[in-house]
């Protein structure tokens, strides 16, 4: 028989008068003496126990206990009297007044207190994360994810999509980032690679004929931290036989809307979520994940100083390079202070300076001595700046516009409070070049990953201009976070080989490599395509959540290290040798 029949944070006062079993935490102790007080925490929530030297045996237990001991309590749910009524607590109509209370583990004093939100930090949390997870604030982003979690399986059962695990120790196959390996101990000197995404077995399971797949997969890169990369993450991975583009851009879609109309009703912004084509999107946000929730969008202001005298311009033009803009409504009186300090942001992403030009009811700008009327009113209008505005303008290398004017637009959205924290704006991105050139290695590399398909009308460009061929790749966007993306595949075994073959892997390593995918294809491979979701980012920037720790039941440290378990960590020198391995000296 479990130790208890009710859960200490569904009493409600309709319990009144019944008879309890409980268990749970010592949340908060109060010792008057004759009375204790007890709140009991359990994982649904908190309830008030009243102990009174009455039940002397049930009063000895409490007032042995400390916080965060474990007690089993039985006792009787009554109402408060109305004067300690607590209409903070949800159990706060009623209280337990125990016929016996049994200590069921004592607890040493936790390293910080789990019922108050002190600042902790973050280290230590990590390291305790099992009392971390007790607070309930911590617990209920893991409860959370959890919903999420279930809502997108059942939404895809509902769909027939077949749920297939896949192995996670599997060949390297590159995709971008560097893979975690395993030294295999039955043939030492080889190993495992973790998988960087299930990308090939999935369109295995297509070849294999399931047509609709999908898994909350674990994926592992091994890349240096960054705030938004980690070592080990899970995604929505998903395959769909018969597909183009648009069927799994909708299938997704679909799903996404109801999870925000299901957990954040009301907040999508636009809808249907909006296109952007990856050239477009860059020239107007400098960025292919632009957060959409504000305007701010850049202007090329070319053609109305295209012809300017005014040096600045003029050698920008000169070096092949352009002029874009920025309005930033009513901000003509933006201070001298504001501005540096803008302008250091825009100095971050390489540009040399920022100009501007605030149009108040006297100009205000240190370059319209430069310009000609003619110049200021083109600037005006190709902007649409009105009385009141001010419009910061960036001429350089595309390169650096596009950096330098994102971190301003970025931090324009921050300073200007324009990121709506209760709004989700959703955008799609396609369009993205197939490949893109490594001028350090000599080499074409995929964009996105090497079996992303493309256009049958950019074919011809493969041989006579690989870097304008259009992947059949789409991106999704959720307020300025890229949280996920997938393509039509390569079905070919042709194609396919052209591709790696651009990407300079030899026939041999083609073989060696991806031999088992290209193979597959030869055997009657369907028209595919999927995605990868990422369920960390998506929590985060659903419910807008700072760190990927919170939503992480047992994370690491930024650092990448774990501090729990202290790993990783050294091995014994016999488990290095049963792999065949040895150690290099550790680096001086
Ligand atoms: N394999 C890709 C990724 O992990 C997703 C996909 O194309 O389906 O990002």
């Amino acid at each position: 028989m479990m130790l208890k029949d009710t859960y200490c944070g569904d009493l409600r006062a309709a319990h009144d008068g019944q008879r309890v079993r409980l268990a749970g935490w010592v949340h908060r102790r109060r010792d008057h003496g004759g009375l204790i007080f007890i709140d009991l925490r359990d994982s649904k929530g908190i309830v008030q126990v009243v102990l009174s030297p009455n039940e002397p045996a049930a009063h000895a237990a409490a007032h042995r206990s400390r916080i965060e001991w474990v007690l089993a309590i039985e006792g009787v749910v009554r109402r408060r009297s109305a004067e300690t009524l607590n209409p903070k607590m949800e159990t706060g109509e009623i209280e337990v007044v125990p016929l016996s209370c049994t200590v069921l583990a004592e607890a040493q004093t936790p390293p910080f207190y789990i019922n108050e939100s002190a600042d902790v930090e973050e280290q230590l949390r990590v390291k305790f994360r099992y009392l971390d997870l007790r607070r309930p604030e911590a617990a209920a982003w893991i409860r959370k994810r959890h919903e999420v979690v279930r809502f997108i399986r059942e939404y895809l059962y509902a769909l027939d999509f077949t749920e297939i695990e896949t192995p996670t120790l599997i060949k390297s196959t590159p995709e971008g980032a560097r893979d975690f390996l395993v030294p295999s101990r039955m043939r030492p000197g080889t190993f495992f690679a973790l998988p960087q995404s299930p990308q090939i077995l999935k369109q295995l399971l297509m070849v294999a004929g399931f047509e609709k797949y999908f898994q909350l997969a674990r994926c592992y890169r091994d890349e240096d931290f960054r705030a938004n990369r980690v070592a080990e993450h899970t995604q929505l991975d998903l395959e769909m036989s018969f597909v183009e583009p648009e069927d799994v851009m909708a299938l997704i879609e679909a799903l996404y809307t109801a999870i925000a109309e299901k957990f954040v009703p009301g907040a999508i912004q636009w809808q249907p979520f909006p296109r952007l084509d990856y050239q477009d999107c860059m020239a107007r946000y400098g960025i292919d994940r632009p957060d959409l929730r504000y305007g701010l969008a850049f202007v090329d202001i070319g053609a109305a100083v295209g012809d300017s005298s005014f040096q600045v311009f003029a050698n920008a033009f000169a070096a092949g390079g352009e002029a874009k803009a920025i309005r930033i409504p009513g901000k003509a009186d933006m201070t001298r202070k504001e501005i540096d300090e803008l302008t250091e942001v825009a100095r971050s992403g390489g540009a040399k300076g920022l100009a501007y030009i605030g149009f108040a009811a006297e100009l205000r700008s240190p370059i319209a001595k430069f310009l000609t009327p003619d110049e200021i009113e083109a600037i005006r209008a190709s902007t649409g700046a009105q009385q009141g505005d001010l419009v910061v303008i960036v001429a350089d290398q595309p390169a650096i516009v596009a950096r330098s004017l994102f971190a301003v637009r970025d931090f324009i959205g921050d300073k200007l409070g324009l990121k709506d924290p209760s709004v989700l704006a959703f955008t799609w991105v396609t369009g993205f070049p197939l490949l893109e050139w490594h001028p350090d290695e000599g080499r074409w590399d995929a964009t996105h990953n090497p079996f992303s398909g493309f256009h049958e009308e950019d074919r011809p460009l493969l041989d006579s201009d690989p870097g304008a061929v259009i992947a059949k790749q789409y991106d999704l966007v959720l307020n300025g976070v890229e949280i996920g993306g997938g393509s039509v595949r390569i079905t070919n075994r042709a194609d396919q080989a052209k591709v790696l073959t651009l990407m300079n892997h030899s026939p041999e390593a083609q073989q060696e490599r991806f031999g088992v995918i290209l193979d597959a294809l030869e055997y009657g491979a369907p028209p595919m395509g999927g995605v990868g979701m990422g369920i960390e980012r998506l929590m985060m920037a659903l419910f807008n959540i700072g760190h990927i720790r919170d939503v992480t039941a047992f994370p690491k440290m930024s650092s990448g290290l774990d501090p729990m378990f202290g790993a990783p960590s050294e091995v014994d020198l016999a488990q290095i040798e049963e792999l065949g391995l040895r150690l290099a000296p550790a680096p001086a």
